[in-house]
């Protein structure tokens, strides 16, 4: 598949020079791809060039199906394979967040979440995740210069830092001053915590809101909980990341999803406490979002245990659950998507 968003500009100059064309037009592709606008919308190229790039998917993602929640949008794509993926933008006081996905399916295993249930089905090419950011920013009515999406997170279905290369090569794309130019400050990366990667992204690209998504501060517990565990123990994982955030001077964010009688007293809250002590970091407090195939139960005790975190001086919040009603969490929409199609 030769996708055209794959390519940054430094290549697609390259490949346009190739073609005998002048260089000037690499950035009038790049201005349009970013853009959404399709080939054949595109006024600005010459009649014989846009018949050579007839061979180059243009478009590798498109929006296929839309729910309308209260301050958040779901959005179901499918990929040029008929691949279905999903994610979800949200509307805030301070901006509109899109929150990306960077693989079809996911193998880290985590016991209460749908994105893996079926294990990896394939990475997404770095044009297949810019993808997602130009059909909505094209959907909410804006185009490479007029930005509509203030946060990017890399949050949706799959692991970012098991899709490495090209997670990186979509983060230098998002924030080319030619492009998108997206701040640093403004996206976000969730990982399980493959740590080696960690160490990896604090050289190759620093800045970027590391999101650890913790949910046991006790080895044990997380091992049973989050597979990943087995081959990085929790020494290993905080270590990684005290280094990100020392290399970077960037506050960390660790995700803590309560589950009922698995990760919520008062214990995991002191030990949650204990081992991010040191860290400049955030907690963010996830209610958890019921999967059936999962049975797990959200916990009712979110409230006590923030209380205690706080009295003990971390920063802690917990997260609305934007878009639940619409099942916008973690691979719940492309299941329901996927049963209805076998089912018909
Ligand atoms: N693989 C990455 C990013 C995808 S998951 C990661 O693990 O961070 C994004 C976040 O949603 C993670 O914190 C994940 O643990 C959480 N999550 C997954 N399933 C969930 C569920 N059923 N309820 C609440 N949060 C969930």
């Amino acid at each position: 598949m030769n996708i055209l968003l794959d390519y940054n500009l430094n290549e697609l100059e390259k490949k346009i020079v190739e073609m005998n064309e002048s260089k000037f037009r690499a950035k009038q592709i790049y201005n349009s791809l970013l853009s959404g606008i399709e080939l054949d919308e595109n006024t600005t190229l010459p009649k014989h060039l846009k018949e050579s790039l007839l061979n180059y998917v243009w478009s590798p993602i498109k929006i296929y199906k839309t729910y309308e929640g209260d301050s958040a949008t779901k959005f179901l794509y499918k990929l040029y394979d008929d691949n279905i993926i999903e994610g979800i933008v949200m509307y805030n006081r301070y901006g509109n967040t899109l929150c990306v996905s960077t693989q079809v399916g996911c193998r880290m295993g985590c016991k209460f979440c749908a994105s893996t249930l079926d294990g990896l089905v394939r990475n997404l090419s770095c044009g297949e995740i810019l993808g997602q950011v130009v059909a909505v920013n094209k959907f909410l009515g804006g185009d490479i210069k007029n930005r509509k999406i203030t946060n990017i997170v890399l949050m949706g279905s799959g692991e970012p830092l098991d899709n490495y290369d090209n997670v990186i090569k979509f983060l230098e794309i998002l924030t080319d001053e030619n492009g998108f130019n997206f701040s640093r400050r403004n996206i976000s990366l969730s990982t399980c915590g493959i740590a080696d990667k960690i160490y990896k992204l604090a050289e190759d690209f620093s800045g970027i809101i590391l999101t650890i998504s913790l949910h046991s501060a006790f080895q044990n517990k997380r091992q049973e909980i989050m597979p990943i565990a087995n081959k990085y123990d929790i020494d290993t994982l905080m270590k990684s990341v005290k280094h990100y955030e020392q290399k970077t001077g960037r506050r960390v964010v660790f995700e803590y999803t309560l589950i009922n009688d698995v990760n919520d007293t008062i214990v995991d809250a002191k030990k949650l406490y204990e081992i991010t002590y040191g860290i400049r970091c955030h907690i963010n407090l996830i209610p958890l979002n019921y999967v059936k195939e999962r049975g797990l139960k959200n916990s009712t005790n979110i409230e006590k245990f923030k209380e205690y975190l706080c009295k003990m001086g971390r920063s802690v919040t917990i997260r609305k659950s934007l878009g639940s009603e619409i099942e916008g969490a973690c691979g719940q929409l492309r299941r329901k998507q996927l049963k209805e199609e076998n089912d018909e």
